[in-house]
């Protein structure tokens, strides 16, 4: 029987775990992938205060190794059911069956799809949702980026290094990205390194085993026109993970619903980090949801 099972082992359960477990805790994080979340494919992070610039993936593999060396259980495992009701919560993995008697939630979200013809069908053949992970195998080559956020303008400053040519596609004519990065992407365009294609849409994924094309609709035109592309990098946000737990409270977009405490409507149930209906999502926005909570939980526990 755990003190808290903390399911996702990104910047926010990894925040809970070392407080809880420095609080002397018996804490069990469950993964089902790498330990860092969203921070893995991370080019550069230069915002997480007292560190300048660090690459995502060094920063994950720090705080995987403090928690680590405290002595937090880690099970990479993947959650397919819980039980979350009653006094002793119940998580079930596609391996074993863990107690608990608080649950912190910190799945984060996964990567949303366009939903296009050849989309799926060229998924890892040309189609990629991490610029980070797959933009070395495209030396010198053309592709296309999709999105308006920093997800997308990061992925092109990043590819920018590696690619030939990179076409932007974004659906409306201003980005919801920082100016900063906006700035970056215009000084490429006028480099001719980047190519916007505003107000367009991605509506096919063309190629039989890998990506050759894409086809793209401008809404100011009306019209489609072929890009001969050899990757199409597909960064339009991500879908909160919740689909396991059946009886929490979900907002109108899918995010949990939590308090300032972090509290879910269900007792001694918690959540932080992408997937809480949180007003900013960075890596120390998550850190702090995953440091209100361990409070919060350590209260539950001192009066239970
Ligand atoms: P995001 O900010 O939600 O942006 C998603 C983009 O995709 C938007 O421009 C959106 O268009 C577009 N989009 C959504 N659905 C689409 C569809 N079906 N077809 C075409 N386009 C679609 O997501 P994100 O860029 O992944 O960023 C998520 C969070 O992480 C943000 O808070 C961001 O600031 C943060 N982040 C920070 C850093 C950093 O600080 N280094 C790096 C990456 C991400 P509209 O604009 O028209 O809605």
């Amino acid at each position: 029987m755990y003190d808290c099972i903390i399911i996702g082992c990104g910047p926010s359960g990894m925040t809970c775990a070392l407080y809880l477990k420095r609080a002397g805790k018996n804490v069990l994080i469950i993964e089902r992938s790498m330990p860092g979340g969203q921070m893995v494919i991370t080019t550069n992070v230069e915002n997480y205060p007292g560190i300048a610039k660090i690459d995502g993936a060094t920063l994950a593999t720090s705080m995987f190794n403090q928690i680590v060396e405290l002595g937090v259980d880690v099970k990479f495992e993947d959650v397919i059911d819980c039980d979350l009701d009653g006094d002793i919560k119940s998580v079930k993995t596609d391996k074993n069956v863990y107690q608990g008697k608080t649950v912190y939630i910190a799945t984060g979200a996964t990567s949303r799809l366009l939903n296009v013809d050849g989309e799926k069908r060229l998924t890892s053949k040309g189609v990629s949702y991490c610029a980070t992970c797959d933009g070395a195998l495209y030396k010198d080559k053309v592709v296309a980026v999709v999105g308006g956020g920093n997800t997308s303008l990061e992925d092109c400053l990043y590819l920018s290094n590696i690619a030939k040519k990179i076409y932007l596609i974004h659906r409306r004519d201003e980005f919801r990205g920082d100016d900063i990065m906006v700035k970056k992407i215009r000084q490429l365009e006028k480099e001719c390194k980047i190519e916007l294609l505003l107000n367009s849409q991605v509506t096919k994924v063309l190629g039989d085993n890998k990506v050759n094309a894409i086809e793209v609709y401008n809404k100011i035109s009306s019209t489609t026109k072929e890009y001969k592309v050899d990757a199409l990098f597909v960064a339009i946000g991500r879908i909160p993970d919740t689909q396991m737990f059946k009886n929490v409270e979900c907002d109108d977009s899918g995010y949990i619903k939590v308090d300032e405490f972090k509290k879910t409507n269900l007792s001694g149930v918690y959540c932080g980090g992408d997937v809480s209906n949180t007003h900013l999502r960075q890596i120390v926005t998550a850190c702090s949801d995953g440091a209100v909570a361990s409070l919060s939980i350590n209260e539950y526990l001192r009066k239970r």
